[in-house]
């Protein structure tokens, strides 16, 4: 599995308000709308709206998720407890 990275347009978490213009996704390809994401800065996850900006996933939209795609589902935990316990890689310098 290979990560690869892309530009996105701007866009602040909803939760922690830290902005990103980047995505790293495993399976290739560019951000879509509605794809899952995971905030680099606070591991919350989120999910991109149609102008492929941050938005937050709600708890019904997270269980319909995990009953569709149950490994996609436990790949993306794993992911999200991965930048929890560790922070991103590909974490940007905060620019302040
Ligand atoms: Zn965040």
């Amino acid at each position: 599995m290979e990560w690869r990275k892309s530009r996105v347009p701007p866009s602040s978490c909803p939760y922690c308000k830290e902005v990103m213009d980047g995505a790293s996704t495993m399976m290739g390809g560019v951000p879509k709308p509605g794809d899952i994401s995971v905030c680099i800065h606070c591991a919350s996850l989120l999910q991109f709206d149609q102008d492929i900006r941050l938005v937050i996933v709600t708890h019904d939209e997270w269980e319909a998720i995990k009953a569709e795609d149950p490994v996609f589902a436990k790949l993306t935990e794993l992911h999200q407890r991965s930048v929890k316990m560790f922070g991103s890689r590909n974490r940007p310098s905060k620019r302040r």
